[in-house]
């Protein structure tokens, strides 16, 4: 990628290499995407980030710092054509509530942005475009242009593989029942698996299905996959999609770890629903590694008698928590019927409950914190990693099952809750003593204990990779070279 007769100084070396960075319109997806074009730029590339108007305001605040440190880094905007597909104005990004229907004409209305990018590459002439794995239709503007498309995968290759292995081979066509695990064929590890855990879009032909057909073979034919992972984390999954699957991958991450400020980490994603200094100084006066934190990302929606579950399994675990809850729909303002009668009272200085957005990762890193209930989300995941933190695994949906086996059986730095069914929508499915058990099972005892000693070693692992001469330092510099 690099431009020729450069020397083999980064900075120098891509100095004139303009990227753009065009990320799927949702949380999960862009926030991965901006630590992605700003660890590029800091390495000398012109980054320049792809968003609507809708979500510019946080891209703009989330590169701030970076623009004020002299890096090349910029923001372009394209219209999703909503009214086109028949899709009121607020549809900007999907969430747990859009009907089917509304999902489909979302996804119709992302397509129709190939125009809008053909101009953006006239305009700019980027040397090469990094497109989020859900826009799979870039790989074909890319190549009108005659530059190379990468693909950005925000999960693992685990996940993918597994994922990928499920699909080609189906063993889940010969299984009796929902809950009979089957090994996961061709994949390395014996990994089980069930019916129930997997994805809709793997399982059965959904509209989903034929967009995920359609990535798996765009990648195939884009210049390559970059994902947010570190070769040490995952290295026999790495080379198995590298050497089974076929592709050409590169391993960067943890992208996250370019916020090294407090003001970069908490202007990741959403302007937090809680002030920095209230939260920091809730933590600070909680004792080092005692703190659980529980937090689903951005899009998980539980039901308040789920909430209710979860705030008696916290209760009874005894172990001071930050929780943070994105309201239910069904929650009246004023009427929280999800928390236990005098609850909040009951957790003063036990228990900080978050309504809304959080500064997750400066959370995660604070030295109180040492537990994390998480949806596994690759992001938070990632995220709970980095952090040295030992995992409650709750998967939801996505592809979420199989990171919970990664972190449970492969890195044995979690346990799972006991979460079953793969859904859209979390139900009533998890009790408060399984809460309660599986956070106790982090927090306190010998297997508590082995689990901290093995996260704490792989954050160390983590941060080294993204140091200059570490694995995913060095892979940067190998695609910036190729
Ligand atoms: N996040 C956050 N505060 C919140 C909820 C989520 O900062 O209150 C961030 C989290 O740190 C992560 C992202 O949102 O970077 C969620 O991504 P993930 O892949 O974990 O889950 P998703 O939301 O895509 O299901």
């Amino acid at each position: 990628m690099a431009n020729e007769g450069e020397t083999n100084d980064t900075k120098s070396t891509t100095s004139k290499l303009h990227i753009f960075f065009f990320p799927f319109p949702s949380k999960g997806h862009t926030i991965p995407m901006i630590d992605m074009a700003k660890l590029f730029s800091s390495r000398g590339v012109k980054s320049t980030l792809i968003s609507t108007p809708h979500n510019e305001p946080s891209f703009l605040r989330s590169i701030e710092r970076t623009q004020k440190l002299g890096f090349d880094i910029g923001v372009v905007t394209v219209k999703l054509p909503l009214e086109k597909v028949g899709l009121p104005e607020h549809c900007q990004i999907l969430d747990s509530t859009n009907s089917p229907d509304m999902i489909n004409k979302y996804w119709m209305a992302i397509r129709m942005l190939d125009k809008q990018l053909e101009k953006l590459i006239k305009e700019h002439c980027p040397a090469c475009v990094i497109t989020d794995t859900f826009l799979p239709w870039t790989v074909d503007v890319a190549a009108k242009f005659g530059i190379p498309r990468l693909a950005f995968h925000g999960t693992s290759h685990f996940a993918m593989c597994a994922l990928e292995c499920t699909r080609l081979y189906k063993p889940h066509l010969n299984i009796s029942s929902d809950s009979e695990p089957f090994v996961i064929p061709n994949f390395p590890g014996e990994i089980t698996m069930t019916r129930a855990q997997l994805p809709d879009f793997i399982k059965e032909d959904t509209e989903f299905s034929k967009l995920y057909i359609e990535m798996m073979e765009s990648e195939l034919r884009s210049y390559g996959v970059i994902m947010n992972s570190f070769k040490e984390l995952e290295p026999v999954y790495t080379d198995h999609y590298r050497d089974v699957l076929g592709r050409r991958s590169w391993r960067v991450g943890p992208v996250l770890l370019c916020n090294q400020d407090t003001e970069d980490k908490l202007q990741r994603g959403t302007r937090a629903t809680i002030g920095e200094d209230s939260c920091l100084k809730w933590l600070d006066s909680r004792e080092a590694g005692s703190v659980v934190y529980i937090c689903f990302g951005s899009r998980t929606d539980f039901s308040a008698s789920q909430l209710h579950e979860i705030a008696e399994g916290l209760e009874a675990s005894r172990q001071p928590f930050v929780w943070v809850v994105k309201k239910d729909e069904s929650v009246e303002e004023g009427k929280e019927e999800w928390l236990p009668q005098g609850y909040e009272e009951r957790m003063q200085g036990k228990g900080l409950i978050i309504r809304g957005w959080a500064p997750q990762v400066l959370i995660l890193h604070h030295k109180a914190v040492s537990g994390f209930v998480t949806h596994c989300g690759w992001n938070s995941t990632l995220e709970g990693i980095t952090a040295g933190v030992r995992m409650v695994t709750w998967p939801v949906a996505a592809e979420q099952f199989c990171n919970e086996k990664l972190i449970t059986e492969v890195l044995r730095i979690g346990v799972p809750v006991g979460a079953k069914q793969w859904m859209v929508k979390v139900g009533d499915s998890v009790e408060s003593e399984k809460v309660e058990k599986a956070v106790k099972r982090i927090m306190i005892g010998d297997e508590a204990e082995e689990m901290r000693v093995r996260a704490i070693e792989l954050s160390k692992i983590a941060k080294k990779a993204v140091e200059e001469g570490g694995s995913s330092h060095s892979d940067l510099t190998a695609l910036l070279e190729s």
